[in-house]
């Protein structure tokens, strides 16, 4: 008899014949950051995980594969490739009153498809000789940082989840203006990822960029990347309004899945307290879940208010985020 699965603790206590022996994965996260995860999940469940890592294509081969794909679990960064796989009909819905405890519920879907494990700050890095500076996402579009400005593609998920964002906080229009103006306030014509951004700070090419909170930790963890982050401040915007713009990593069921007892059982470890203590360690990212402690490189960036919008809501406005930076000429 199948027994229901509530949480790692049971699952330790519960005969294992319940459930698959193996548990089948696809991941855009790295493996430095889930192998440990799935090896102490493997230890305390007598679960193997199978793990496929790819940088994309997720969405097109879970579709190829159709009712046939062996996929279990699904691990993503960003919201709008979780948003994608809903979409598309690619997950299932998980009822678990243990990730429904765990995770808070401007983190997770309505229809319980998918479900955030970590979240990450989209900052603004400004540079140390600009002093401390109390900024708003709204003040890129000052023109008092003329040529000051620059920014990664305004086409990467991170920086559509914020336009999103804006669009939540402002309209359209509003945020047309917004994005016009930034625009006009950039150094150079968007390019390269969040760290080349604080490369050009600290090579002095602008004093001013859009950048994730994990990627501020791995630079000064990097020999080379050290000096890029030591000629930044990391600010958290907002923090007089609405807070800083946040998004997550998360996980799914695949709609198929196999072995689905399994996958739940491994989302649910992912959500632990033993888990997200990992992610916290080894990614810098924040925990989901209350009370999990950020890494002591993290915390020493200070707590700090986060726009508290669901990550959903935030995503509704994906499609017009996307149209807004086309009619802006962002990116070219
Ligand atoms: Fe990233």
């Amino acid at each position: 008899m199948i027994k229901k699965l509530i949480g790692l603790s049971a699952l330790i206590a519960t005969s294992f014949t319940a459930i698959a022996a193996e548990v089948n994965v696809y991941s855009y996260r790295q493996p430095f950051l889930v192998e440990p995860l799935f090896n102490e999940f493997t230890k305390a469940s007598g679960v193997k995980v199978n793990v496929v890592f790819a940088k994309k294509g997720m969405a097109e081969r879970l579709q190829r594969e159709g009712e046939l794909s062996p996929a279990d679990v699904l691990l993503t960064t960003d919201i709008s490739r979780l948003i994608e796989l809903q979409e598309k009909g690619l997950l299932q819905p998980i009822s678990s009153n243990t990730l429904e405890e765990a995770i808070p519920a401007q983190y997770q879907a309505d229809d319980n498809t998918w479900f955030g494990l970590t979240t990450r700050v989209r900052n603004v890095y400004t540079a140390k000789r600009l002093g401390d500076v109390a900024i708003n996402y709204e003040d890129l579009a000052d023109p008092k940082y003329k040529g000051k400005i620059c920014t990664r593609s305004g086409k990467h998920p991170y920086n559509v989840a914020l336009v999103s964002s804006m669009i939540a906080a402002h309209g359209e229009a509003e945020t047309l203006k917004w994005l016009e103006g930034v625009k006009a306030n950039l150094a150079r014509k968007p390019q390269g990822n969040d760290r080349g951004q604080v490369q050009a700070i600290h090579q002095g090419l602008c004093d001013v960029s859009l950048g994730n909170s994990y990627y501020f930790g791995k630079m000064i963890n990097d020999e080379k990347q050290k000096v890029w982050a030591d000629a930044v401040n990391i600010n958290f915007p907002n923090q007089e309004n609405r807070g800083a713009h946040v998004n997550i990593s998360g996980v799914a069921m695949a709609k198929h899945a196999p072995n689905a007892e399994s996958a739940k059982a491994l989302i649910e470890f992912l959500a632990s307290e033993q888990a997200q203590q990992m992610y916290a360690e080894t990614n810098m990212e924040y925990p989901v879940r209350e009370g999990v402690k950020r890494s002591e490189l993290v915390a020493s960036w200070g707590d700090f208010k986060s726009d508290n919008l669901p990550l959903e809501t935030i995503a509704k406005h994906r499609k017009a985020a996307l149209k807004l930076l086309d009619q802006a000429k962002f990116d070219l």
